[in-house]
């Protein structure tokens, strides 16, 4: 199929994208990548009637460190975070889940900003922006504002953002040296979309998990911190008890999609050895260490 009719406007600075989205509202859509708005125009499965191409606003690209946080621009390309050295020095867990983001041709083009926009349920960096307890810069004609990652996955495709916005950055304070992280995946293919996935962060002291972080995605309608899974490692030695505690905890903090890809209760037994295949690396990698 072909894409509906549209208009496209080339974007010459964030004021002129944001004043496009504040007239046309959700008749309009941002284009980043295009990977995934692309397919969805010529699938129809939106029709919006205004494109707002970003692709010329450089600012917009690349990942730094501010001397307090990580910056990641939205419209870095998940290759350029896989090659940036800030990224992988301040933020590992981002560096371990990009390689997961499709393929190469679909790396070289998407974007950082695009993944985070729209919030697919099996993408990985929206799982690694709330598992790193991030924050999303959002701008429109009313100002800017910054998103807790905590605050900002609603739902199925839905955020905080508002049509009338546009996601400028992600930002994110550099990881603890002590911090460690694992990341975890199961696809039919590598770069396929995630069935079901955990993006972990955890310190281990005098052998005990503290400080940990599980979120999970894939078999949610959204990335998911699991809170009494993480309540339940805390302070704990990772042992059999506590894995039996945490495969527990799961069934209250998911709620896995029924759909092709499973049944709820396959996929929450995948998030259940996904989680220990992540803890038994970060606890191993501290005893190794
Ligand atoms: C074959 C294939 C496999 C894929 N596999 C994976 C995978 O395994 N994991 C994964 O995470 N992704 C995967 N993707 C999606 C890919 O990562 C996309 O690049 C990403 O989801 C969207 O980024 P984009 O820059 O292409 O955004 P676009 O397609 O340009 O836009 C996506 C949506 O976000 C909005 N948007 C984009 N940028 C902004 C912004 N700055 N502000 C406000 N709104 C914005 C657009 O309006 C649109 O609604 C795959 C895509 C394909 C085609």
């Amino acid at each position: 199929m072909k894409a509906p009719k549209f208009s496209y406007v080339r974007a010459q600075s964030v004021e002129h994208a944001v004043k496009l989205l504040a007239e046309h509202g959700d008749d309009a859509r941002i284009l980043a990548g295009g990977q995934s708005l692309m397919p969805a125009l010529n699938m129809r499965l939106s029709r919006p009637k205004l494109l707002i191409d970003i692709n010329r606003l450089e600012h917009l690209a690349g990942a730094k460190f501010d001397g307090k946080n990580v910056r990641i621009g939205a419209l870095t390309r998940h290759a350029d975070v896989m090659l940036s050295h800030m990224v992988a020095k301040y933020a590992p867990l981002i560096s371990m889940a990009i390689p997961h983001v499709g393929h190469v041709a679909v790396r070289n083009r998407g974007t950082f900003g695009g993944s985070v926009a729209l919030a697919d349920p099996a993408a990985e960096m929206p799982a690694c922006l709330l598992a790193l307890g991030g924050t999303i810069v959002l701008q429109s004609v009313r100002g800017i504002r910054e998103v807790a990652a905590e605050d900002y996955f609603h739902g199925l495709y839905d955020t905080a953002r508002q049509p009338d916005e546009l996601l400028l950055e992600a930002v994110i304070a550099p990881e603890p040296a002590d911090m460690r992280a694992a990341f975890h995946e199961l696809a039919r293919r590598h770069g396929d979309f995630a069935m079901a996935g955990v993006a972990a962060r955890a310190k281990v002291e005098s052998g005990k998990l503290t400080h940990v972080r599980l979120v999970y995605f894939g078999s949610e309608v959204k990335p998911t911190l699991a809170k009494t899974a993480m309540a339940a490692t805390e302070g704990k030695l990772w042992n059999g008890a506590t894995r039996d505690a945490v495969a527990a905890a799961l069934a209250h903090d998911l709620d896995p999609m029924d759909n092709l890809m499973g049944e709820p209760a396959t996929k929450l037994q995948w998030q259940r050895v996904l989680t220990k295949r992540a803890l038994d690396q970060i606890s191993g990698e501290a005893t190794a260490a």
